[in-house]
């Protein structure tokens, strides 16, 4: 490929990991047992890291997520109430230290907080906004969905999204726009919305992990396609096998794997990078063409 006649508005792709969180297997591969059972009594537990995906774009720093708050650690009080404390304490524990935080570990690959633009939430876990009160000049893209969920009455806290948390004084929260999608290159999504405005980015919403969960198109043009797609699935063998997580509505997820599969067909050197990949490094480097990696 002519590396000089398209200019890439994209410059570098790179993870960077805001700590580890260890989960039970079942909630990672699934399982029939009910999930009182895998909660209190799983004995198998799975390391993963919290990664941000940092894209280097013409316009700025875009990230894809923003990572864990170190205060999980540090503060007593991080969850709201003692009830969500119990339970979350059986269902993660945290490896976050205090140079896990978004900012260092943006410094560690080469950019600053104040570098960000603009980030993409994939959905409002905590575990995916903890760094948002670093990055207060972004703008932050999230869906209408997950916002009403948060702001709604079922406990929202007690499934990991602390609205105060989330809904900070001064963050610059914007609802995603999606319009229809017009690009056959996307087909099946029948929704889509271009953040930079020039095709780079390309958000689609991808339901089933959480209310208005969505993923992202990293197009570039001399190296392939990235798909981030948040925690649609913890590994991406489980999507082409259709095993689905503890967490979730399995009708949503399976249609929304399903919607992945076949833009792999359309894109087959699509490289699908969830929020938890163990593997995020090695395949954004086997994946670089000409583009120049973070770390
Ligand atoms: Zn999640």
């Amino acid at each position: 490929m002519d590396r000089l006649a398209h200019r890439d508005p994209i410059t570098a792709v790179s993870v960077i990991a805001t700590g580890a969180g260890e989960g039970h297997y079942e909630h990672v591969y699934g399982t029939r047992k009910p999930s009182y059972w895998w909660v209190f009594f799983g004995r198998r537990w799975l390391r993963l890291p919290i990664n941000v995906y940092v894209i280097a774009h013409q316009d700025g720093v875009v990230l894809f997520d923003a990572g864990m708050d170190p205060a999980v650690e540090t503060d007593a009080d991080y969850w709201p109430d003692p009830i969500t404390a119990f339970f979350m304490r059986h269902i993660f524990r945290w490896h976050i230290g205090p140079d896990d935080s978004l900012s260092v570990q943006l410094e560690r690959a080469g950019y600053s907080a104040a570098m960000v633009v603009k980030a993409v939430i994939s959905h409002l876990h905590s575990d995916h906004v903890g760094g948002i009160a670093e990055i207060p000049q972004a703008e932050l893209f999230t869906a209408a969905e997950g916002f009403a969920y948060m702001r709604g009455p079922h406990h929202p806290e007690r499934h990991m999204v602390l609205r105060e948390r989330t809904e900070i004084p001064g963050a610059k929260w914007r609802m995603i726009p999606f319009e229809p999608n017009d690009d056959p290159a996307l087909e099946p999504f029948t929704e889509k919305f271009d953040l930079m405005g020039d095709g780079s980015l390309v958000v689609v919403p991808t339901p089933g992990h959480l209310a208005g969960s969505v993923s992202m198109l990293v197009r570039r043009n001399s190296a392939p396609p990235l798909l981030l797609v948040g925690d649609l699935t913890y590994a991406e063998e489980l999507l082409y096998r259709d095993q689905f997580p503890a967490i979730g509505d399995k009708k949503l997820l399976a249609d929304s794997f399903a919607k992945v599969r076949a833009l792999k067909k359309h894109l087959p050197d699509l490289v699908i990078l969830p929020a938890h990949d163990l593997l995020a490094e090695q395949k954004l480097r086997a994946a670089a063409g000409h583009l120049r990696q973070g770390n």
